[in-house]
């Protein structure tokens, strides 16, 4: 693997028509920082589609992951991984993209998209042949594994979920009538179901669905 010193290359410089140096990587992340050209384009090929991406999480280093909760296998130390804020874009549509740029990963968060390129096969040239002979990186049992749950408290439904390293994952509900007819939709960390409610159902990070009956009032 080879790393780019930021301490000599200024922030300033450009990646991509879109994306500067200091939006992917950054020294508090890590000095030495990976960044993959074939990502950056991918990056860039998501920005024309999707509009102006904030870059909340670009490269980080195995220290600084760790330090943040990040997942061991995050795809942040492998320079392939973002976490994105679409300006104008809805953060559904923003998957949408990633995965029509080839994403090799998705997950939706409450108020950003992961998006790698785990499945890439890197630049030889500049990363050197992979040790095994195969795509670099591509390691199977690197897939988080999430859960989620439905819980009523008497008022509102929460979903709290588990194994989501970067955040809380978005939420979107359902409420559902006696004849399954959807008579409300919501999205957030709490969802109030209206009357006559007989189901709820949550999709939680665009992942994971549960479904609950409504207690009676
Ligand atoms: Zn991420």
């Amino acid at each position: 693997v080879r790393f780019l010193d930021l301490n000599a290359h200024p922030g300033t410089t450009m990646l991509a028509p879109n994306f500067r140096l200091d939006e992917v990587a950054q020294t508090w992340k890590g000095r030495y920082a990976v960044v993959q050209p074939g990502a950056i384009g991918r990056l860039q090929a998501v920005r024309n589609q999707v509009g102006a991406l904030v870059v909340n999480s670009g490269y980080r280093s195995p220290g600084y992951n760790s330090g943040v909760g990040g997942a061991t296998w995050s795809r942040h130390m492998y320079g392939d991984g973002f976490d994105l804020d679409p300006s104008s874009a809805s953060l559904t549509a923003l998957q949408s993209a990633c995965q029509a740029n080839g994403a090799g990963y998705t997950q939706v968060y409450a108020t950003h998209v992961h998006c790698d390129w785990r499945s890439d096969t890197v630049s030889v040239a500049f990363y050197g042949t992979p040790f095994w002979g195969g795509p670099a990186f591509v390691l199977a049992d690197s897939l988080p594994t999430v859960d989620a749950e439905l819980v009523w408290d008497g008022e509102v439904w929460t979903a709290p979920a588990f194994g989501w390293d970067e955040g809380e994952p978005l939420r979107e509900w359902v409420a559902l009538d006696a004849d399954d007819y959807a008579i409300a939709i919501g999205t957030g960390e709490t969802f109030s179901p209206p009357a006559g409610t007989a189901t709820v159902e949550v999709w939680v990070g665009r992942e994971i669905t549960r479904t609950a009956e409504q207690p009676a009032p």
